[in-house]
């Protein structure tokens, strides 16, 4: 969705509408710059007064070059304008990410799925972000690009070590993200994804779980669990996982790992959910995801 130029928010000074990565990240190197890419999650934060920005709006809405989904034989890469729609209706995603496909299904509503992009849910950095739970099972990595001066230079961050606490993150000031990509998981994955909220859609998860591995000779292996919304950030599951990994399903294996799910997770108590509600569905879905592998 372009945002017209004439439609700069008053709250802020200035406004570049950047067409391409060099000139926002140009644009950025100054040092005052938000970006804006959808705009639905900005637009309702910039008046919270515990939210700072810089006064430099840099609309990134009209970058083509951000908004591929490339397609390769060994990796995926989305560029980071690619919004939730554009997800839903890639043909091949659906085969080769259900579990984002799933998250982008639940996410909203779709006038918000047509805006919100994926690179503006991870920069957001909210414990509940529904695309970064299957993206942490997708072990993805973050592309961030910048101006040094003389070129763009990027770097890589492995999701799970990119955001440090709610709405935070590495992400520099002077940072863009252009790219999420990951390796491409085969054929016929397992890979689920749960979220829950008093509505199937126009929520903000009261949790959520993904799940995905690999039957191989009745055998779990590349299992990943992530979660949101149990922590200050969207976490993996790693001691449930090892537990799981290279294992037969049976009903003990199962008993154990939801005991281990418990154990690793910590939820609060806030306005959407008890912790112990939080828990109770942690261990539901997963319950959920389980049974789905068995059957598959
Ligand atoms: C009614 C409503 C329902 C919602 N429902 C859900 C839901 O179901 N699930 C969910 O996860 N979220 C939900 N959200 C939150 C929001 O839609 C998502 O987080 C969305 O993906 C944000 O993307 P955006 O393009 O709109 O980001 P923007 O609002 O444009 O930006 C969000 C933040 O990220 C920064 N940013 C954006 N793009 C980049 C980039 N490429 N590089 C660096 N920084 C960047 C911005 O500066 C800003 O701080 C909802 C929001 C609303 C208003």
């Amino acid at each position: 969705m372009a945002l017209p130029q004439n439609q700069i928010p008053t709250a802020f000074e200035a406004f570049v509408n950047a067409t391409s990565i060099d000139e926002a990240c140009k644009a950025l190197a100054i040092g005052d710059g938000t970006v804006v890419a959808g705009g639905t999650d900005l637009w309702v934060q910039k008046d919270e007064a515990h939210k700072t920005f810089g006064p430099r709006l840099i609309n990134i809405s009209n970058i083509e070059e951000l908004a591929r989904i490339e397609i390769g034989r060994d990796r995926i890469r989305l560029g980071a304008r690619v919004t939730m729609s554009d997800i839903l209706d890639n043909g091949d995603l659906g085969d080769i990410a259900p579990a984002l496909c799933e998250a982008a299904n639940k996410f909203a509503s779709p006038q918000i799925r047509n805006a919100a992009t994926i690179g503006g849910n991870v920069a957001n950095a909210s414990p509940a972000a529904d695309a970064v739970v299957p993206l942490l099972c997708l072990d993805a990595k973050i592309e961030l690009s910048k101006w040094d001066g003389k070129k763009i230079s990027t770097r890589d961050v492995p999701a799970d070590a990119f955001f440090s606490a709610p709405g935070q993150s590495v992400l520099a000031v002077d940072e863009l993200i252009t790219a999420i990509s990951f390796e491409h998981p085969g054929t016929n994955p397992i890979a689920r994804f749960f979220k829950s909220g008093p509505r199937p859609a126009l929520e903000i998860a009261i949790v959520s779980l993904g799940f995905s591995a690999r039957l191989a000779g009745g055998k779990l292996t590349n299992v990943r669990i992530a979660l949101g919304a149990v922590g200050p950030t969207p976490v993996r599951a790693r001691k449930t996982e090892k537990l799981l990994e290279g294992q037969r399903l049976t009903d003990d294996l199962k008993a154990a790992a939801l005991d281990t799910l418990a154990d690793e997770i910590s939820p609060i108590d806030d306005v959407r959910g008890s912790a112990w509600y939080r828990q109770h569905l942690a261990r539901t879905y997963l319950q959920e995801a389980l049974h789905d592998a068995a059957q598959s």
